[in-house]
């Protein structure tokens, strides 16, 4: 609970009271008495006013904001119902089930208005609550620009998982060019149910998130699956700074390369990746690099093969071209550049370009085998053999029956 007075407003309207003296009597009359606000992660947050007045309250609004990264400035206003009276207690309720939430540890600016039937007013300061998962007993660890908030497992869990994220930076630098220049907040929920408890509308799989324009993250990493959890923030911090540097008001990156970039980093073994994109190769059903761009299926399958191919596109590009185009590429999509122009800046291809050339690569690279073709084609070899078996068995009766017969008309 964090409770503000409105001293400021009261301070505002003394100092009118002085500079209009016709007015003194209501003026001196109308004030805030006390403005509160309640969260309940992850579903509301409640804001309580109550305000007082010579002549009956008219009016009370209530303006808020989320701090996020926004090209222009959102500010929300809300006519607060009440039944008009001299002193007034009342109260709006945001309800997030409504709206979508918030992240842990997001922040909301907010200030109320209230004016009387004498048409005076009165306006709190801008105040800020935190909204906070209350619900647990986070600790904190901070290096750097890297803070992690922790509620399960010890000093040296969370010690690990910092390293972890700082690693992930260095290899993401190393590879990409890319640094992270704002602050990120990561919250380690205890486990998976844990992480999707604190969201309004969980998806079974999210293992993990990234509230790119809050410079949040927060991942459900149980202490006893410790390198999953180590991959899934070096994913999510990846998607992170990926964010911040290619922001713009025009257009997002595509999916492709934001994933790409993510699975990149996790630094756990390519080898799932590789054996998706391998399958794919010998069954001829890779996806075109420019459906990539648009959002992943929500089929499994569909969606492995999204990841393990966009893994291996950036993968492709980084060790064929570098870091520096690499680095080039997402300061062109800072300028709002579209897809085939980034492209073709940068590489001098566009995207049917690069799915050109990322496909004679992993065709040279997992080309069709023998074992791919009876893996995959295995039911036209079970025909092709029960054809033969059955060939064969007639030839041999038809050979048995030419000799009975020329064994019957010889007797
Ligand atoms: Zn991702």
């Amino acid at each position: 609970m964090i409770k503000k007075l409105g001293f400021l407003a009261l301070a505002v309207c003394l100092l009118l009271t002085f500079l209009s003296p016709g007015q003194v009597a209501a003026q001196s009359q109308l004030k805030i008495l006390d403005s509160s606000v309640e969260a309940d992660f992850p579903s509301r947050l409640t804001f309580d006013l109550s305000a007082q007045s010579g002549v009956d309250i008219s009016d009370v609004r209530l303006r808020y904001t989320i701090d996020r990264i926004r090209f222009a400035q959102v500010t929300s206003e809300i006519k607060v119902p009440f039944v008009p009276a001299t002193t007034v207690n009342t109260s709006w309720v945001w309800d997030m089930r409504l709206t979508g939430g918030l992240p842990p540890g997001s922040r909301v600016s907010y200030q109320w208005t209230v004016t009387d039937s004498s048409g005076n007013r009165v306006e709190t300061s801008l105040s800020r609550v935190q909204f906070d998962d209350n619900r647990y007993d986070w600790q904190s660890l901070t290096q750097d620009l890297i803070t992690i908030y922790w509620y399960n497992g010890n000093d040296a869990f969370a010690r690990e998982l910092m390293t972890a994220s700082q690693e992930a930076l260095v290899r993401l630098k190393a590879s990409t060019g890319a640094t992270l220049s704002q602050p990120v907040k990561l919250y380690i929920y205890g486990n998976t149910q844990d992480l999707q408890g604190s969201m309004i509308f969980p998806q079974e799989w999210t293992g993990g998130v990234a509230f790119t324009r809050y410079g949040i993250i927060a991942i459900g990493i149980n202490p006893g699956n410790l390198d999953w959890g180590k991959g899934a923030i070096a994913h999510e911090l990846t998607h992170l700074v990926v964010h911040q540097m290619t922001l713009n008001p025009y257009g997002e990156i595509p999916t492709w390369l934001d994933e790409g970039l993510s699975t990149n980093i996790e630094g756990s073994s390519p080898f799932q990746y590789n054996a998706y994109v391998t399958r794919a190769v010998a069954k001829n059903n890779l996806i075109s690099v420019r459906s990539l761009a648009s959002p992943f299926s929500a089929f499994p399958d569909l969606s492995y093969l999204s990841y393990a191919e966009s893994y291996s596109i950036v993968g492709f590009l980084i060790s064929q071209y570098g870091q520096d185009k690499m680095l080039q590429l997402l300061n062109t999509f800072r300028q709002g550049s579209t897809y085939d122009g980034a492209l073709k800046t940068v590489y001098g291809f566009d995207v049917d370009g690069l799915n050109d050339q990322w496909r004679d690569h992993v065709n040279a690279l997992y080309g069709v085998t023998v074992s791919d073709v009876v893996g995959t084609n295995s039911w036209v070899f079970i025909l092709v053999g029960v054809a033969f078996i059955a060939i064969l068995f007639l030839i041999v009766w038809q050979v048995r029956t030419r000799k009975a017969r020329r064994g019957g008309t010889g007797g």
